[in-house]
């Protein structure tokens, strides 16, 4: 068994659409989902706000390169268009862990290297998973931890969208 924490986000046509692909393609390997929470976009480039989620999921016979080409093809599925790094998105899933999966690879860093500095991540999976922890380094940090530690900025530009139960 495997359980994966995926990072979703959409910024493009029907962001909430997009996100609920993830959960239908899932089916019953969702644990737990979060709220969606809206965001503001990062890396300067003008564009619409994001939605994110973060869904904790699992399955017997995945592992994380499992988790990864599962996300791709809903990306692809989506229609994602990229032009810009950090531009807008139909779709983007990120595994932000795996089990205790290590790995340096560019094609599968795992943690994800910049989950732990971002409240769009950090505050759906703490809904989900409020005992979670993530290796930063060499050291497993509460991710309640991580979200203290980033910005007021930071922090405010990820607000909670409607029913707080998951249902969407
Ligand atoms: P972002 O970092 O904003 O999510 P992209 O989704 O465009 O950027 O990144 C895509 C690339 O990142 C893919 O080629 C993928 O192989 C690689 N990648 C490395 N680690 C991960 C991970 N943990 N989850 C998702 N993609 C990853
Ligand atoms: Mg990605």
């Amino acid at each position: 068994m495997t359980r994966a924490v995926l990072s979703i986000g959409s910024n493009i046509g029907d962001s909430l659409s997009h996100l609920r692909s993830v959960t239908t393609a899932l089916g019953d390997r969702v644990v737990a989902s979060s709220p969606v929470y809206r965001s503001a976009p990062w890396g300067g480039v003008e564009q619409q706000d994001f939605l994110n989620a973060v869904v904790l999921a699992e399955d017997d016979a995945f592992d994380a390169w499992d988790w990864l080409r599962f996300g791709q093809r809903l990306e692809e599925a989506a229609d994602r268009v990229r032009v810009q790094r950090w531009g807008p998105r139909s779709l983007d899933v990120d595994v932000v862990v795996c089990e205790n999966v290590i790995s340096d690879d560019p094609r599968l860093t795992l943690p994800h290297p910049r989950a732990h500095e971002r409240a769009f991540v950090l505050l759906p999976w703490l809904d989900v998973e409020p005992d979670a922890t993530l290796r930063v380094g060499d050291v497993d940090v509460p991710v309640a931890e991580l979200l203290e530690n980033l910005s007021a900025e930071e922090r405010a530009g990820v607000v909670k969208q409607g029913v707080g139960d998951g249902s969407w």
